[in-house]
């Protein structure tokens, strides 16, 4: 076992030197030499001798640092006995206190060091798919399993959309997109930051072009054989949810292969992606598209357009709930169900309640499923594991006296990598089920 040496008692709390926190009062963050030394208190170490990159305030015992530091200053984290654990970037007012990066006590956190990972995620993503095209999209930069935790990096052609969702990353934003044009010399870059994360984070970037230009009007880009309109600016996620990419296809063909002809629907659709591959695949007759996004389905429009697909769509601005009970209601019924809903819980205080929504949710979907029919339902709640999610779905079967088949347990697209040390990074589970 790493790491885990003989602990001394605690020193009393009074005796503990007060944190220095002057949040500001350094002046901007930089990188290099560590300006401070975060302590653990006893026997908390062992998470990050394995490199699971989250120090939470509720581990620290003490901040001691010689001069001012602020959110993003460099600083090393020691066992409460003093022993180098590794260095990280500082939040001065996040309840994340402090982000890891590197485990070699002789590796500054410097300019160098990104760019480092940056070029490694970027030529891992060629390994796996070639070098870009102007269509292509894929994520070239995933946060932890990247090793750049809190940095997410969306190619859509020759357009990246970036993502901050740690403050002390964001601190140093000018130097990552530095970074991520000399490496990827792009046409624009775009900051986009997701609500919840940003004032999680306290994070005050601005939204929007940051380098280079905006993409054209229009603008589309590939997946699996199709152009897919997407809005940089204001869709969700960074544009398209890219993660389930492979996965649908895979629906697609399964759909194709046991419920030929099907009349599927596609709920929280966003702009169409599992129903119109589904229908593009020759699996579908007809798709029922559900959001409760009016821009999402605008795009949705243009994109079974495009396809050649709009006479076989119905496209649905509502919340999935109410849709659901109206259909029940209506007698109407499906050959196949995509669920795929947003994530429902954020905090581990609120994953049995998002259970029950799941649970809500999957039965309603397995009462207006045609016996035989496919089932496709996804969970990209990082809190709640795959087992979680599997035993939730037992119930559903169970209480809707549906047995189910699961034929694929599968997860996000392999240019959305996940840590081992960090169950939280496996977020995505999309399961492709049949049901009796
Ligand atoms: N399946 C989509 C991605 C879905 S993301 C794809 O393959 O691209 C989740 C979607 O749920 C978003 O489009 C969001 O607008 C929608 N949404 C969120 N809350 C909703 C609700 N209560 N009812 C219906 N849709 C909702």
């Amino acid at each position: 076992m790493i790491g885990e040496e003989p602990v001394p008692p605690p020193p009393p709390q009074a005796a503990a030197p007060a944190p220095r926190i002057a949040p500001g009062s350094g002046g901007p963050a930089t990188l290099g030499e560590p300006v401070a030394r975060v302590a653990l208190k006893p026997r908390r170490a062992q998470p990050f001798h394995f490199r699971h990159p989250w120090v939470f305030d509720g581990a620290v015992q003490r901040i001691e640092a010689s001069g001012d530091f602020t959110t993003g200053s460099v600083a090393d984290l020691i066992t409460d006995s003093g022993e180098w654990v590794a260095r990280g970037l500082l939040h001065t007012d996040a309840n994340l206190k402090l982000r890891l990066y590197s485990w070699d006590p002789d590796r500054p956190l410097d300019r160098g060091l990104f760019a480092e990972r940056i070029a490694s995620a970027a030529h891992l993503r060629t390994r796996l798919f070639g070098a870009p095209s102007a269509t292509d999209a894929r994520r070239e930069l995933f946060s932890e399993a990247d090793g750049l935790s809190g940095l997410t990096v969306d190619r859509y052609g020759e357009y990246l959309a970036v993502q901050f969702t740690a403050g002390p990353l964001a601190a140093h934003a000018e130097t990552v997109l530095d970074l991520l044009e000399a490496q990827f010399s792009p046409k624009g870059i775009l900051i986009r930051t997701e609500k919840g994360m940003g004032e999680a984070e306290a994070i005050h970037l601005n939204d929007g072009v940051v380098r280079g230009e905006a993409p054209p009007e229009g603008f589309a880009v590939e997946e699996n054989g199709l152009q897919w309109g997407v809005d940089l600016a204001v869709g969700q996620k960074t544009g398209l949810f890219l993660d389930q990419r492979d996965n649908r296809r895979a629906a697609a063909d399964l759909i194709a292969a046991a419920t030929p002809g099907a009349k599927v629907l596609d709920l929280f659709c966003y702009t169409g992606g599992f129903g119109l591959t589904a229908l593009a695949r020759g699996g579908a007759a007809s798709v029922r598209g559900v959001d409760s996004s009016e821009s999402a389905l605008a795009l949705a429009v243009m994109n079974a357009a495009r396809h050649g697909s709009a006479d076989a769509c119905t496209w649905t601005a509502g919340k999935a709930f109410q849709v659901l009970d109206e259909l029940k209601a209506s007698g109407e019924r499906f050959d196949a169900i995509v669920c795929d809903p947003p994530k429902m819980t954020r905090t581990r205080k609120s994953v049995e309640n998002a259970l029950r929504g799941y649970h809500q949710l999957n039965s309603s979907c397995l009462e207006l499923l045609n016996p035989g029919g496919v089932l496709v339902t996804c969970c990209c709640s990082g809190l709640i594991s795959r087992e979680k999610f599997g035993q939730m779905l037992a119930g559903v079967a169970a209480r809707v006296g549906r047995p189910l088949r699961i034929l694929e347990n599968r997860g996000a697209a392999p240019d959305h990598p996940t840590a081992p040390q960090i169950p939280e990074s496996e977020y995505l589970k999309c399961l492709l089920c049949v049901a009796d």
